[in-house]
């Protein structure tokens, strides 16, 4: 027979990742990349003797493929993905492909901010007691694992775009964060049709799966009510009691599964922010779904030490606490690191705009933010957008500055806080780069 010709456009994580799983499972494997290949990678291609190509697509090899995986970066409307949907060659994500080869438990979380704590969190409680790997758009592919580790559970952060292109992929517990816009340049700039993105998790549930959701979300509550899916619901919510699903009580989180219920406090929760309650609620109904004990749970809950460059504390210094929320690039995001500041707050902001409505900051910077710095190429938006709520408001284009004038400004017993509710390509290489050298200008002070 015949070997299946799988092509892989896109050499990184989630590429690579694939090509050693197809080519573990009898795939005749060609990776495409139009861009330069990372040296880790190629050496992990030519090591397992995986045919490849970098700076080019060259057509004549990917659209005589049987299946294309394409990596989650690519968007449908690029012409060679036009092509290969036009000759009917099936095309799937990374998530698709590496589903077919493994019978273990799916956790599958999206959402619009929130997945990666999420997803940490989650299997943070799970793997006190159970056999689970974490994947999906954090550290080792999904594909990978199941190569090498195999294991009988799997955490995945799964974004819109890699359920773009799923066909047979169902998570047997699926998490909504919460949906606000984001990526839209990818949707034709219609919210809905990222809104019908993120649901596709549940697309292929059943009654006995479960999707999870933020029942305080209207925008995923109106969809479900236009669109009633089969899967098991357990909502959560802040404001409201939920009888199956999770509920705030005070200060405790109750979670009923079956007429089973748990309780847990939330005064010794390591995260702080009403948004972190939400996803240690998310996080604790799949745990309490998979039957971690309670004990457990709570105590994984309070010595979770949350993850890098999300409302990270950095360091105090002249009793000024310095928090660095570098991922926080949409104004949803940031909302939640406003609301949560318990003090005064020198804010520093800004970045590439991604048609930013700042008007629902307007509260909290009038209540919390005693200045702000605009660190980023255009300012002029956030400028105009503030100029008259704060007394001090600033620009610069270097990260050493924005953390040297917030040093001169800030003074004992206030916060400053990187949270700019923008992407970072204008003025870094990534957010990861902003938040380390946020980081950096702090350590240096
Ligand atoms: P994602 O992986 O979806 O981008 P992260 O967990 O990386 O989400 O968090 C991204 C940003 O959103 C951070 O600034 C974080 O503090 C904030 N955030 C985390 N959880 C939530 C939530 N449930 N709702 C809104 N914002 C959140």
């Amino acid at each position: 027979m015949t070997k299946q010709r799988l092509v892989i456009l896109g050499g990184a994580e989630s590429g690579v990742g694939t090509a050693l799983l197809g080519k573990a499972k009898g795939y005749d494997v060609f990776v495409s990349d139009n861009q330069k290949i990372k040296e880790k990678y190629k050496q992990v291609l030519i090591h397992n003797e995986i045919e490849w190509e970098e700076g080019k697509h060259s057509e004549d090899n990917i659209l005589s493929a049987d299946i294309v995986m394409k990596s989650p970066g690519i968007p449908d409307k690029v012409s060679l993905v036009k092509q290969i949907h036009m000759k009917g060659i099936k095309v799937v994500s990374e998530i698709e492909f590496a589903s077919m080869f493994t019978n273990a438990v799916i956790i599958g979380i999206t959402g619009s901010n929130g997945k990666t704590t999420t997803a940490s969190l989650t299997h943070h409680i799970l793997k006190q007691e159970l056999d689970v790997g974490l994947a999906g758009n954090i550290g080792d592919s999904f594909a990978k694992q199941i190569i090498e580790e195999d294991y009988k559970n799997y955490v995945l952060e799964i974004s819109s775009f890699q359920l773009d292109d799923i066909i047979d992929f169902k998570p047997n517990i699926a998490v909504i964060t919460n949906i606000t816009p984001d990526h839209l340049d990818r949707y034709d700039y219609k919210f809905e049709n990222y809104i019908a993105s993120k649901f596709r998790i549940a697309m292929n549930q059943t009654k006995d799966d479960f999707l999870i959701y933020d029942a305080d979300d209207e925008v995923i509550t109106s969809h479900l009510k236009q669109n009633p899916i089969q899967s098991t619901l357990l909502p959560f919510s802040l404001k409201k009691t939920i009888e199956n699903g999770a509920y705030l009580d005070n200060d405790n989180i109750k979670i009923t599964i079956d007429n089973n219920q748990i309780i847990m406090p939330t005064t010794n929760l390591t995260l702080e922010g009403k948004h972190n309650i939400k996803n240690a609620m998310a996080a604790s109904t799949v745990a309490h779904l998979l039957k971690i004990r309670k004990q457990t749970i709570r105590e994984s809950l309070e010595n979770f030490q949350g993850v890098e460059h999300r409302l990270e504390q950095v360091l105090k210094i002249n009793k000024v606490q310095y928090i660095n929320d570098s991922k926080a690039t949409n104004v949803n995001a940031t909302y939640y690191a406003l609301e949560s500041m318990d003090a005064p707050t020198v804010w520093i902001v800004g970045g590439e705009d991604k048609g930013n409505n700042y008007e629902e900051l307007f509260s909290f910077v009038n209540e919390k933010v005693k200045a702000i710095i605009c660190l980023g190429i255009d300012n002029e938006k956030l400028m105009r957008s503030f100029s008259n709520t704060v007394d001090i408001i600033v620009e610069t284009q270097f990260m050493s500055e924005a953390v040297k004038i917030a040093y001169k400004i800030a003074n004992a017993g206030d916060n400053v806080l990187l949270s700019p509710a923008c992407a970072s390509f204008d003025l870094f290489e990534n957010y990861e780069d902003r938040g380390r050298q946020f980081k950096n200008a702090v350590r240096n002070l």
